[in-house]
């Protein structure tokens, strides 16, 4: 009689009947009769799953199934086991086994994921939001730790601080020497007015350094500059002497990227202009400045040389840090000096320019590149780690 057989919601009430008495004398009706166990099992696993309900409710579904005084599982050995006619016995008993493993592991399963309870309510709101604070006392002993889902013994989120660029750095020390002389830091575009970068500079339109390949044309007329000097000529053009001024900036370059060539680089620029500035005055300021930034021991070595915008001119070598001079070194190709920068005295046809009387005034200049220093001083060997954003060579700069 399978068809006065219980609804599925009444199949709680069918484990307090005999099999007997629920018409159930063969093994289909068994198999139908647990089927509707194991759906109703299913159904109450599910609604405390997706109910966000806390351990309290979890337990009450294991006493309702598992209980050892009135659990389903238990009236089902009552009720139908004992009383089943001896040839249903075996099949009800392997049946009932895989009821109560099946509830075993459903109840055991949805206990070990991570619950909320009441007060942290809605599931969406971060748990950081909550309050904590001596205004609720209890809030720690409130917070849901035995579920699971927070765990205060765990150490927070370090956060690593960041340290300065060894480029920025570099340029920094050489600001603070320079200003420790009574200079000040200036200045000017990145990008720049052809008549600045060069023709100011004492660069006609047919020299070298204004060659397509080398320089980085915006249109005819304006270029990426291809050094700091034009910071030169605007700061004399707006300032009368005396002048003492450093310009630490970026340049541009037209150049393959290699192991000492990138297209951006950095420039400090330096220049003094007053009354009665020598050679001598240029010397003793930059071997004073090389001495400061590398060490006292360090010598200097001066070489004539050509610049458009200096004469004289001179390029600066420093006696090999590395080998301490004594041209025994790989990196000075053993010769015991390194090149280092360029130099010179300002060449008078700058002035006219910006309107100085260079029967009056005198001044000297130089240039440096940061890259280059920041090399040498940090025994870097490939100027394309600078700018790659790589932290594990910047974190050696601590
Ligand atoms: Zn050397």
């Amino acid at each position: 009689m399978e068809t006065s057989d219980p609804p599925t919601s009444d199949i709680a009430n069918a484990v307090e009947q005999s099999l007997d008495k629920l018409g159930v004398r063969d093994a289909a009706g068994l198999e139908g009769l647990f089927a509707r166990l194991e759906q109703r099992l299913r159904d109450d696993v599910g609604q405390v799953t997706t109910g966000g309900r806390g351990p309290e409710d979890i337990e009450q579904l294991r006493v309702r199934w598992l209980g050892r005084k009135q659990g389903l599982v238990r009236s089902i050995t009552e009720n139908w086991l004992r009383s089943a006619p001896a040839e249903l016995k075996a099949d009800v008993g392997k049946r009932l086994n895989a009821l109560r493993g099946s509830a075993e592991e459903q109840i055991a399963s949805i206990a070990r994921q991570p619950t909320v309870d009441k007060w942290s309510q809605p599931l969406s709101e971060p748990v950081r939001q909550r309050p904590y604070s001596a205004a609720a006392p209890g809030a720690v002993e409130a917070a849901p730790v035995l579920a699971g889902e927070l765990d205060i013994t765990l150490p927070g989120t370090r956060r690593t601080i960041g340290v300065e660029h060894p480029i920025r750095r570099v340029i920094r020390e050489i600001t603070e020497i320079f200003l420790s002389l009574g200079y000040s830091v200036e200045e000017g575009p990145d990008i720049e007015s052809a008549y600045y970068n060069f023709e100011a500079l004492n660069i006609p339109e047919d020299h070298p350094a204004r060659d397509d390949q080398d320089t980085f044309y915006v249109d005819p007329q304006t270029v990426l500059r291809t050094h700091t000097s034009p910071v030169q000529i605007r700061t004399m053009e707006k300032m009368q002497p005396p002048v003492r001024i450093i310009v630490p900036g970026r340049a541009f370059r037209h150049d393959a990227p290699d192991a000492t060539h990138a297209s951006m680089f950095h420039q400090v620029e330096g220049l003094a202009v007053d009354t009665h500035i020598t050679f001598a005055d240029l010397k003793g300021t930059l071997d004073y400045f090389l001495k400061a930034f590398f060490g006292p021991e360090v010598r200097t070595r001066f070489r004539p040389s050509f610049f458009p915008f200096t004469e004289p001119s001179a390029e600066v070598d420093i006696s090999c840090i590395f080998c301490g001079g004594t041209a025994g070194c790989r990196i000075c190709k053993y010769s015991g000096w390194i090149e280092l920068l360029g130099c010179g005295m300002v060449d008078p046809a700058l002035y006219s320019y910006v309107h100085y009387d260079p029967a009056r005034y005198s001044g000297f200049a130089f240039g440096m590149g940061v890259e280059r220093l920041a090399m040498l001083k940090y025994g870097v060997q490939d100027i394309q780690l600078f700018f790659q954003g790589d932290v594990r060579f910047l974190h050696q700069f601590r």
